[in-house]
């Protein structure tokens, strides 16, 4: 018996944020709030999800700070 089993990092785009000005590019965009987790995933079905939190990205150099999660 063999099990496929491992952890995958995953990004669910939440939608549009509002219009930022990154202070990294400084380039003037509308952010996105994405929620990024890791699964724990068995046969590549996700059996369990850790470390979920909430970050507000810039589209351009996809940097960002986290808002939330737990
Ligand atoms: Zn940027």
């Amino acid at each position: 018996m063999f099990f496929i089993i491992g952890w995958a990092k995953h990004s669910r785009d939440l939608g549009p944020v509002d219009e930022r000005t990154c202070s990294h590019c400084h380039n003037t965009t509308v952010w996105r709030r994405v929620e990024l987790s890791n699964r724990l995933t068995l046969f590549f079905i996700p059996i369990l999800t850790t470390g979920r939190s909430v970050w507000d990205i810039c589209p351009v150099c996809n940097r960002g700070y986290e808002v939330g999660g737990r």
